[in-house]
């Protein structure tokens, strides 16, 4: 048998009893998401800024990150809502590599998911109580998506999960914003059948359960860029892209049109400095076109305290420089931030 079972892990209700979040974290929390849900709906014209590494791989250096972001946050408060991204758990495109917090506490050390489980949530709670931003994570593991429940105010289903049948259907059953990313391929009808699947409530087992969900309004588009048959980043953050996006948001009966544009991964070609002309760009866009303005929600930015991105393990290890994506590095973001609150 080549399946292994060597530990029983703790359910999330066990974890959320051992460490559980205080009342008035829980009331801040709700708040928290209803800022978001207000600006999915558009009941509030802010604008969201989904930001922070590709990997939270350390807690002191994404604890302290956060912490500057909190600063600049008050500082934009009329125009901004800045979502600090704590991304525990990776996927990884060969399955090859750091899969994250949730795997390895220590990036340096052997996987751990024990310590992982404790870690993330430990990571997250830190964040929300010491900070008082909505947080984001993606969701990678729809059956883990409990752990972080009452953390969270913002999940994203990755390029790689968005045609799963059992992201989408957990996804129906979230009560914040939930962002489909395009998949790899970049078809928008996937991602758009995703929105439509978990904006439905459905009926289907969950960890051992007869669930049923009553649908997610909030669930929203998230456009990353993709890779053609050649393996060649494509992007699709430009004006026609988002003009299309509308189109076809608009004939497929969705609540709530709605869409962030990640100007990392396949919009970037990772190419990191590239984030600040494309968010430019996007903002243009919506500046340009009252219906792109109302399509366009936000933007998720990969950034970190060093800009960046540096091996696992090797001497000299720069403490808040990414181990998977690379990164702005704080002083580009923090301008950068700057710039987007000038031109919402
Ligand atoms: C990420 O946000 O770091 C990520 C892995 O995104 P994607 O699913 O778009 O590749
Ligand atoms: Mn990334």
């Amino acid at each position: 048998m080549s399946f292994v079972l060597s530990k029983k892990l703790p359910t999330p209700a066990e974890i959320k009893e051992q460490y559980p979040v205080s009342e008035d974290v829980a009331v801040l929390k709700k708040q928290l998401d209803q800022e978001l849900a207000d600006i999915i709906t558009g009941a509030s014209d802010k604008f969201m800024v989904i930001i922070g590494p590709c990997s939270a791989d350390n807690e002191d250096a994404v604890c302290e990150y956060i912490g500057r972001l909190a600063a600049v946050q008050e500082k934009v408060r009329d125009v901004l809502v800045l979502v600090p991204r704590i991304y525990t758990n990776k996927p990884r495109t060969t399955g090859a590599g750091y899969k994250g917090m949730l795997h390895q506490p220590n990036p340096e050390e052997a996987p751990d998911l024990l310590q992982g489980l404790t870690a993330i949530r430990k990571l997250h709670m830190h964040a929300l109580r010491s900070f008082r931003m909505p947080i984001a994570d993606e969701m990678l593991y729809p059956e883990n998506f409990r752990y972080l429940s009452d953390v969270l105010s913002y999940v994203a289903v990755g390029a790689r999960s968005v045609e799963n049948q059992e992201h989408r259907l957990v996804a129906s059953g979230i009560d914040v914003p939930t962002g489909m990313k395009n998949p790899t391929s970049g078809d928008f009808s996937v991602m758009i059948n995703s929105i439509t699947a978990a904006q439905h409530g459905h009926n289907f087992i969950y960890r051992g359960w007869d669930a049923t969900t009553s649908g997610n309004p909030y669930a929203h588009a998230i456009l990353r860029g993709a890779v053609n048959k050649h393996g060649q980043s494509q992007p699709n953050y430009h004006y026609e892209d988002l003009r299309r996006l509308y189109d076809m948001l608009s004939s497929h009966d969705i609540i709530n049109p709605a869409c962030i544009v990640d100007v990392n991964h396949s919009n970037s070609g990772k190419q990191f400095m590239e984030q600040i002309r494309i968010a430019k760009e996007v903002m243009h866009s919506r500046s340009h076109s009252a219906d792109i303005r109302s399509l366009i929600k936000g933007l998720m930015i990969e950034s970190y305290l060093v800009e960046g991105t540096q091996k696992i393990g090797v001497e000299n290890h720069i403490y808040g420089k990414s181990i998977t994506d690379p990164c702005l590095g704080w002083e580009d973001s923090e301008r950068l931030i700057y710039d987007i609150a000038d031109r919402v």
